[in-house]
């Protein structure tokens, strides 16, 4: 896989797997976009710019809510100031407020829509018109096993990446015949920030559910988000990929 010449977006890319797939799309050879969403992450969206410079890279990195549908179409702007055009995009940005549905709070559900659903419309529909002017692009949206076979006290967070699954081949069936391809990548359990204070109780649970029997990593993700932006990748629209260890199967 060669990436040289192309510009990749990650969102939510100051950690976690949004920060692996940033330096793994630059080893492959892509100029990057960090995206982070507040001041409080500044440092370590610095400490991902730092590495992708070291391996020769171009990067820059933009502070942007993506739920925010004004900041989002900032970002892109930003990204093309900079880069003049954008290759890819990574809608990794993804939060989750876990309760059950009767404890569930309002709020906890439109701040979980408003970053995993709204962020990936937000974004798409910002850069949507520069790849079908370039007539190319590669959208990547980051769903989740759970958006595929629901999860008692994670209502809010299955219901934002089912829809996110229904956007995606929604777009792929709108902007394909453009040249632009859009997937879903579905991870099951990763070891991330989002999963590392999750009960010691439910992560044994968890592990018993995997035929592989561990735990998926950060790289195990952007691998395949990788193989999604390569020109290999071109007959892949409008899937859903799952990264799981075989959980669901
Ligand atoms: P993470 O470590 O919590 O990272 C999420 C990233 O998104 C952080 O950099 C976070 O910034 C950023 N972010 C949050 N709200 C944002 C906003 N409004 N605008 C821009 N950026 C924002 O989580 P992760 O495990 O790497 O998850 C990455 C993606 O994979 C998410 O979409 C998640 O739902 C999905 N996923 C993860 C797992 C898993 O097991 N870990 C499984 C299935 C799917 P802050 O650091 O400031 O919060």
């Amino acid at each position: 896989m060669n990436l040289e010449g192309k510009v990749a977006l990650i969102t939510g890319s100051s950690r976690g797997i949004g920060a692996t797939t940033a330096i793994k799309l630059a080893q492959t050879g892509a100029d990057i976009v960090v995206n982070y969403p507040f001041e409080a992450e500044r440092e370590n969206a610095e400490t991902v710019v730092a590495k992708i410079t070291e391996l020769g890279r171009r990067a820059i990195m933009v502070e942007a809510n993506v739920a925010d549908f004004t900041r989002a179409k900032e970002l892109i702007e930003k990204s093309l100031e900079e880069f003049g055009r954008i290759d890819i995009l990574v809608n990794n940005a993804g939060i989750t407020r876990d309760n059950l549905l009767l404890r569930m709070k309002e709020e906890d559900w439109d701040a979980v829509m408003d970053v995993n659903l709204k962020g990936v419309f937000n974004c798409t529909k910002a850069v949507a018109r520069t790849m079908m002017k370039q007539r190319s692009g590669k959208i990547i949206n980051l769903a989740s096993v759970v958006g595929i076979m629901g999860n008692a006290g994670q209502a809010n967070y299955s219901a934002s990446k089912a829809g996110v699954i229904g956007f995606t081949k929604s777009i792929a069936r709108e902007l394909s015949s453009r040249g632009i391809t859009a997937n879903a990548v579905a991870p099951g359990f990763i070891e991330s920030h989002m999963t590392e204070n999750l009960p010691e109780d439910v992560k044994e649970a968890m592990l018993n559910s995997i035929p592989l029997q561990r735990f998926g990593t950060q790289e195990d993700v952007a691998n395949l988000i990788c193989f999604l932006a390569s020109k290999e990748a071109d007959y892949i629209n409008g899937q859903v990929i799952n990264v799981d260890g075989g959980m669901v199967m």
